[in-house]
């Protein structure tokens, strides 16, 4: 590890063995034998040991959320938007910092980690406007001298369980919204990357404790499967936000659903940009090939199928094979490099494994794969983007690899391209390529795209915070972020106010006595 690093480590409160949970200021389970390794998909090298929270950790900090919301739901909302707006400065404060810790215990690029960071940024400014924002509607009554209307409250406690690819931001989503609707939360990060949330709680807890906020409102417990699984059986948590593959999204849903609490679920993504013969060939190329390679294949709404219309099938797939060739993989602290790692060698392994299939049904690559090794790559975590000519109903196509594996289809016509694109499980991120105004339409239109995310000449990946971020199908069905996915966090109420001296009944029903 580099000295760089190594102050960055320092000043973001990480040491070589941390805590298990923290409640704000507070840490604790230092002394737990179970631990969790973070390693540099970089260099491989170990960065930091952090502990795992057992059940009785978890259970110490549940109830000390539970304790914290009382006080929490009643600071009024453009207060606790007066907050999260200081929270914002300091990851401002700590963006360069941050951002390459990301880039380091993740993998993804140098200013994939700052862009990460800016996310977060971004959805705390959200979350300020909000704050005085959180409007219901009002009604007229049937009856007379009778006032309708709907008020939303917090729910209480909010599980956040987040996966490796965006390690701090997707918490941020969550937290900066939960925050300002009056909830508190607890946190359990992704097992791969538990120390960006270390260092997230340490930024958060400093500006909780310059504002006087008790103990409990934003809370971490580190560890893997087994207590996001006491997350997700606890019925004093009201809602269970989760992000990661759909197989662990099918085990959330039925454990939360089993104790009718709420879910709201950010799984993956089998993500298509159809390129049509009135495509700008050159814009896609550059929409393409980062969807497919940015962060090295490894967002939820990377590019893994290509649907190219036959007149321009053969040119672009010699544009995106001398695209390829050009792509410089290694050290993502490394701003020349253009693909870091994969997480760890079993998405390796994975990716190895995906290739194997593909081949195996009958795939043909244009751009063959491979793990890179010397010194440069002494981590095992580095392979080679490739690109194969599939059938959309290989099974393998119909999967989610997290790895750069890009997928070519053929097609004739439009509405074939649209069924392509719509014939996975998945339904997260979509895009079409062209410059003619009916096929754009058609595209966006009910028979059109059925992803909760539809665009048009702009790739699949990166998305701003201002939209509502989610999929259908097995992507989970949830919206976190803008537009009004803040009502996923609240509780709505209605209320019917009688100020007449009479008591009417709905439905002009007569109660005499
Ligand atoms: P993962 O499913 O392996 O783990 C995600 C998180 O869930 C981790 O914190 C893990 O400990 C926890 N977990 C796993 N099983 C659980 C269970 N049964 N109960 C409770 N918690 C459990 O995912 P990953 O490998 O970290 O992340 C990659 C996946 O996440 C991809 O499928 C990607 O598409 C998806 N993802 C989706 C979005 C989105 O917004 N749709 C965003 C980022 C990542």
């Amino acid at each position: 590890m580099t000295t760089a690093i190594q102050s960055i480590l320092n000043r973001l409160g990480i040491k070589a063995n941390n805590a298990a949970f923290s409640t704000g200021s507070n840490w604790g389970g230092v002394a737990n034998t179970q631990t969790l390794d973070s390693y540099s998909p970089v260099d491989g090298k170990l960065i930091a040991t952090a502990k795992v929270a057992d059940a009785a950790d978890y259970d110490s900090v549940v109830i000390k959320a539970q304790e914290a919301f009382i006080t929490w739901r009643s600071v009024p909302a453009p207060k606790r938007g007066e907050i999260v707006r200081q929270f914002g400065d300091a990851l401002r404060e700590n963006k360069e910092a941050l951002g390459t810790l990301v880039s380091y215990e993740m993998g993804k690029s140098l200013q994939e980690g700052f862009g990460e960071v800016q996310e977060m940024i971004d959805i705390c400014d959200f979350a300020v406007g909000l704050s005085r924002q959180l409007y219901g509607l009002t009604m007229h009554s049937e009856r007379p001298s009778h006032r309708m209307y709907e008020q939303w409250h917090p729910l209480g406690i909010v599980g956040i369980i987040s996966a490796f690819n965006f390690p701090v931001a997707v918490w941020s989503w969550n937290a900066a919204l939960a925050l300002v609707c009056g909830n508190v939360c607890i946190w359990k990060p992704s097992e791969k990357t538990p120390l960006t949330a270390i260092a997230c709680q340490h930024i958060i807890a400093s500006v909780f404790k310059a504002n006087n906020v008790a103990e409990g409102v934003c809370n971490l417990v580190l560890g893997d499967r087994e207590v996001g699984e006491l997350m997700t059986h606890d019925g004093r948590i009201p809602l269970i936000s989760a992000t990661g593959s759909t197989r662990m999204g099918k085990a959330v849903a039925a454990a939360v659903g089993a104790r009718l609490g709420k879910s709201l679920l950010e799984l993956g993504g089998n993500n298509a940009i159809i390129i049509s013969e009135h495509a700008d060939l050159d814009m896609s190329l550059i929409g393409a090939v980062f969807g497919a390679v940015g962060t090295a294949g490894q967002r939820c709404t990377s590019t893994r199928r290509l649907i190219i219309h036959e007149s321009v099938y053969d040119t672009f797939t010699a544009k995106l094979v001398k695209a390829y060739a050009q792509l410089r993989i290694g050290d993502p602290l490394d701003q020349n490099n253009h693909v870091g790692p994969l997480i760890d060698t079993n998405a390796v392994a994975a990716y190895q494994d995906s290739i194997a299939k593909c081949k195996a049904e009958g795939g043909k690559f244009v751009v063959e794969g491979g793990i890179l090794s010397g010194d440069d790559y002494a981590s095992g975590c580095y392979v080679k983007p490739c690109i194969a000519e599939v059938n959309n109903d290989f099974e393998i196509v119909q999967h989610e690899t997290f790895a750069p594996i890009l997928y070519l289809i053929k097609y004739k016509t439009l509405d074939e391209a649209i069924a392509l694109q719509n014939a996975v499980p998945q339904g997260l991120s979509s895009a079409i390529m062209t410059l003619n105004l009916r096929e754009a339409e058609q595209f966006l239109s009910a028979n059109g795209s059925d992803c909760g995310i539809a665009n048009v000449n702009i790739g699949t990946s990166g998305a701003e915070i201002g939209g509502a971020f989610g999929g259908e199908k097995e992507t989970g069905g949830g919206r976190e972020s803008g537009s009004d996915a803040w009502k996923a966090y609240m509780r709505r109420q209605t209320n019917t106010i009688n100020y007449s001296n009479t008591l009417p009944l709905a439905q002009g029903i007569k109660f005499d006595l």
